[in-house]
């Protein structure tokens, strides 16, 4: 292999693996580093995203989905369905086998594209050079013009609550469960938490979620997130907030969490506990003392807008920076970068991008919520619609939630849109298209939606906005 590049790209998650294809596609000469191994010790690409986040996630949300239903709700559709049975074994293999589909897409990808693949630790030295450490602790130093880190972030280890063996877990462990625990405890209730705990619950767990904030999902719309913890908890997930766990033990195969809350000190025993307190960017070891690679307190790289660095020809992209911790984010900070070093411009709007919780009911949302938008004292005006007045909505059975949409009083833009509901995760991206195209909610009211679909719900949102939508009984303000 040869040991010089246009571009040398540290990761190959959606951050590092979109910015080398794109590189490559901009006629550069690529290489991408990752250390990432299977048990075999073959060198796995895709990152987090890939192995152990949005996608074995999804596919265990989606079968646990389809159990709850067909035990649930199939009955109500006149489909009776008796003996449901799971077989946690086919769901796992079946998660595995979409994984291992899609890191062999990535393989073939850079492949296809020409991106050059070296397998092994790598340590920025300077600039413009970079030594990595392969699996048999060999050395080897590669130069480029252009470095792009992107080693992604990993999960909080909290002193209260180590890892052990499979009994405390972090995310990764709770994705492979070979058994459904009777009590799973989860400490955290942000999305991680709230998705692994509806995974399990849906299987049949009793899911307890301690949660150390008083208020519950802070990140979203309030009104949002109320709707969101009131399904929650009718569902059966059991969140207590204004909870912090203080420390835990082990003893007969299980797990005593011991807590502090408003009632003083309590304990409760779990099968099994995760810990889902959020994530830490890798960069420990990534990089020499000589290099002078700027970090702040949290480890995060230091950037400016465009992912620089301090340094020059250095750039940082995906969980290893400020910013949301999400795979579409680091996606797009890639193909910016890429684009920025071939000379060409390049930018992504940080004010437009989507968050999805994939629960049932899923949550999304872009731009401002109501709490920003007081602080920062901008006037704007609420158009808000049910799912439950939706046709296509009654026809699904699926009928929580709402769509809302919050635009400038003065000038009608739409400055942030937020959804509870059915398909929201797919809803969201006619939001985020309105607001990259700087659409008005009257420019969202005069666009026709086809009949009957969950979209039309949207559609009223944004008539109300200016209290004119159509399948309301509400009186006009
Ligand atoms: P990563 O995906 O973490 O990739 C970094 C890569 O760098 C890894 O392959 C690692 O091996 C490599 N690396 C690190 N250090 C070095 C080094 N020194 N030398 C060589 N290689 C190195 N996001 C969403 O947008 N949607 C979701 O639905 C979603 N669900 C999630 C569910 C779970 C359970 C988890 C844990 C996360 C989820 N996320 C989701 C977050 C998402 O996975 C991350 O935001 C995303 O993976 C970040 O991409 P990245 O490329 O920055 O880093
Ligand atoms: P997120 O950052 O979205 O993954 O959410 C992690 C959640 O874990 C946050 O809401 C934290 O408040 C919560 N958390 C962190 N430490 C503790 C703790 N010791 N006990 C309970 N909750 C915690």
């Amino acid at each position: 292999m040869k040991n010089k590049f246009d571009v040398i790209v540290v990761g190959a998650g959606p951050a590092g693996y979109v910015a080398a294809i794109k590189c490559a596609q901009l006629g550069m000469d690529v290489a991408c580093i990752d250390k990432w191994m299977d048990a075999d010790n073959k060198l796995i690409l895709g990152g987090t995203c890939l192995n152990v986040g949005c996608i074995p996630s999804k596919a265990l949300l989606e079968s646990s989905e389809k159990y709850d239903q067909a035990i649930h709700q199939f009955n109500d559709h006149g489909v009776n369905v008796n003996g449901v049975e799971l077989d946690l074994d086919i769901m796992q293999s079946r998660k595995a086998r979409i994984v291992n589909e899609l890191t062999n897409g990535v393989s073939a990808l850079f492949k296809a594209n020409g991106v050059n693949v070296i397998g092994g630790h790598a340590r920025l030295l300077d600039n413009s050079h970079i030594e990595v450490t392969d699996i048999e602790d060999v050395v080897n130093v590669y130069q480029a013009n252009n470095i792009i880190l992107a080693t992604g972030s990993s999960p909080v280890e909290i002193e209260a609550a180590p890892q052990y063996e499979n009994l405390i877990v972090n995310s990764t462990g709770a994705l492979s469960f070979s058994e459904v625990p009777d009590r799973l405890g989860i400490i955290g209730a942000g999305v991680i938490g709230l998705e692994l705990g509806s995974v399990w619950r849906r299987l049949g767990s009793n899911v307890v979620l301690l949660e150390a904030q008083d208020c519950f999902l802070s990140i979203a719309d309030e009104q949002v997130a109320k709707e969101a913890l009131r399904q929650y908890l009718r569902q059966g997930l059991d969140i207590r907030l204004g909870t912090r766990v203080v420390s835990s033990s082990m003893a007969d195969g299980k797990v005593t969490v011991d807590y502090t809350d408003r009632h003083g000190t309590c304990s409760e025993k779990f099968d099994k506990l995760i810990v889902a307190v959020g994530r830490l960017p890798n960069t420990k070891d990534l990089f020499s003392d000589e290099s002078r690679l700027l970090i702040d307190e949290w480890g995060f790289i230091h950037v400016d807008e465009q992912c620089r660095t301090n340094l020059p020809n250095v750039y940082a992209i995906g969980d290893v920076v400020r910013g949301p911790m999400l795979a579409h984010k680091g996606s797009e900070e890639g193909v910016m970068v890429a684009e920025l070093i071939a000379g060409k411009y390049g930018q992504v709007n940080y004010n437009n991008i989507p968050s999805v919780i994939y629960t049932s009911p899923e949550v999304a949302w872009t731009g401002k919520n109501e709490q920003t938008l007081k602080t920062e004292g901008i006037d704007y005006r609420v158009g808000a619609f049910p799912f439950g007045a939706n046709g296509r909505a009654r026809a699904h059975g699926d009928t929580v939630g709402f769509v809302k949409i919050l635009a400038d009083t003065h000038t009608d833009k739409i400055l942030g849109v937020h959804m509870i509901g059915p398909n929201c995760s797919e809803l969201i991206a006619q939001a985020v298209i309105a607001i990259e195209f700087g659409a008005s909610s009257e420019d969202l009211a005069l666009t026709v939606f086809a009949h009957p679909t969950l979209s039309e719900v949207v559609h009223e949102a944004a008539l109300d906005v200016s209290d004119i939508a159509i399948h309301t009984a509400k009186k006009r303000r």
